[in-house]
């Protein structure tokens, strides 16, 4: 090991910053966040640095360099862009035995900064001994997403607690145990919430439990269209902690890849054909039987988990039996082929609200109400349509829509094989069969679908038929 880490305490403690300018602003800035006694001496201030002098937040010394500025500092920054100037403070300070830092230049500083983030009280330090400073950058952005913002507040509860916690578990191995317990537990998701009262509540529940009831919990995940970069961050971290992921057919590959290594990974998708009833119920039944096993279940659909996908379904029979259990919401089928199209859903011009539809069967269609999904200026958003667009052109035609109406019909979207069919509505069953559209696709009727032709970004230009001009 190159260098020692360390966590200084500085605050009231003298620390002098040489420079003015903006890279030495940014060291003072977070040498007064961590409330050290700043001294900055440079010929001439910034403009932040000049506010926080006429504040008196820092005491300026105007000059060249001079060694009493050295003087009662426990601390030395050099932040300035000559080097003889950085040479000089640095000697001065290592002949004083004060442990200086000389920006970007780690043969002259004997301490460096690291990268950090910050979950104060918790903070992490990353440190390439000044090999690669960038990679220290590049992968403290990347842990970034990966750690919650709630570890700042798990750990000021745990240093608030500490004397209940050991006044009830005064044998450290017992403690152990205590706060494995926790940990593992679901107190996180009352610090997510913000909620000072249920996360008191279940840290005294599960500081009263002699034992561990190795209790496991469902995780209702949506895992967005496909593009694995539309997942949430929340999703990600779920599905680092999955023992067991029970996933749905339209599920990209690449986002079961995402998971911890060793979580057992089931495929519990429906296939058209299958007894969808018997499928829902040995879902329930999986996600039950390994949650009640101890393991941490994830749920993994596509899209979002409360659109048109029976997740309403899954918590009930959860909740009928006593489970825990979250829901992570994805970015649905709608939102994210509109998006990857280039068709605003709503749009001040052109239509004015959104409806969400599935049309599934011939059952479903005839429960919908098709003279309110006929009027104009609105846009239909239509799932599993595929099987169904002769049938969907006729009702609305003969419900009042014009046949004129603009469509776009986005296969696989925002994946690879993104494709999107676009036309008018008197084409659709036509240009579709043309095209030989297969599920799963996404149908979006309504004026804002024309400016697929203008707003494409994604993928190739929509196949189909010339735009209509939307101004005529
Ligand atoms: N819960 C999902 C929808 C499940 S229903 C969600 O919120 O998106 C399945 C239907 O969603 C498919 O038949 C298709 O209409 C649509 N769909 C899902 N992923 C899609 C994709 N990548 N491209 C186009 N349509 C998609």
């Amino acid at each position: 090991m190159k260098l020692y880490p360390l966590f200084a305490d500085i605050a009231g403690r003298r620390v002098l910053v040489v420079g003015g300018g903006a890279v030495a602003a940014r060291k003072v800035a977070a040498l007064c966040a961590a409330r050290a006694c700043v001294r900055v001496g440079a010929p001439a201030l910034s403009e932040d640095l000049r506010a926080l002098a006429q504040r008196g937040e820092i005491d300026y010394r105007a000059g060249s360099f001079d060694t009493t500025w050295l003087d009662d500092a426990w601390l030395v920054v050099a932040a300035t862009d000559d080097i003889e100037t950085n040479r000089h403070v640095a000697r001065a300070a290592q002949k004083r035995r004060l442990f200086v830092n000389v920006v970007d230049d780690a043969a002259l500083s004997s301490f460096h900064v690291p990268a950090i983030i910050d979950r104060s009280p918790l903070i992490f330090a990353i440190s390439t001994g000044g090999a690669a400073p960038m990679l220290g950058r590049w992968l403290r952005e990347r842990l970034e997403v990966f750690i919650d913002h709630t570890v700042g507040t798990m750990a000021a509860l745990l240093e608030r607690k500490r004397p209940v916690i050991v006044a009830r578990h005064r044998d450290l191995g017992a403690r152990r145990k205590f706060y494995e317990r926790l940990l593992d537990g679901r107190l996180w998701n009352w610090l997510r919430a913000d909620d000072a009262i249920g996360a008191e509540r279940e840290f005294n529940r599960v500081l009263q439990k002699e034992h561990s009831s190795n209790a496991g919990s469902v995780a209702l995940v949506g895992a967005g269209p496909g593009d694995p970069g539309l997942l949430t961050l929340r999703a990600l971290r779920v599905l680092n902690e999955a023992d067991v992921i029970l996933y749905d057919r339209l599920v990209s590959p690449q986002i079961i890849e995402l998971a911890r290594r060793d979580a057992a990974r089931i495929e519990v998708g429906k296939a058209s054909g299958d007894d969808h009833d018997a499928t829902q119920n040995r879902i329930h039944a999986l996600m039950l039987d390994h949650a009640r096993k101890g393991s941490r279940v994830v749920r993994l659909k596509g899209g979002d988990p409360f659109v048109f996908g029976r997740g309403g379904e899954e918590l009930e029979f959860l909740r009928a039996h006593d489970m825990a259990f979250e829901v992570v919401p994805g970015i649905t089928a709608a939102v994210a082929c509109a998006a990857y199209a280039g068709v605003p859903l709503t749009h001040r011009d052109h239509a004015q609200s959104v409806h969400f539809v599935t049309a599934h069967c011939k059952n479903s269609m005839d429960t919908l109400d098709w003279r309110a999904l006929a009027q104009e200026r609105q846009t239909l958003a239509i799932y599993m349509g595929v099987a169904q667009l002769a049938t969907l052109r006729e009702r609305l035609i003969a419900h009042g829509r014009s046949a004129q109406t603009p469509f776009a019909l986005i296969e696989n979207g925002s994946t690879s094989r993104q494709r999107v069919v676009a036309g008018t509505l008197d084409e659709l069953h036509r240009l579709a069969i043309s095209h030989e559209v297969k599920s799963p696709a996404l149908l979006i009727v309504g004026e804002v679908a024309s400016l697929a032709h203008t707003l494409a970004w994604f993928g190739d230009a929509p196949l189909g038929s010339r735009p209509v001009d939307l101004a005529a």
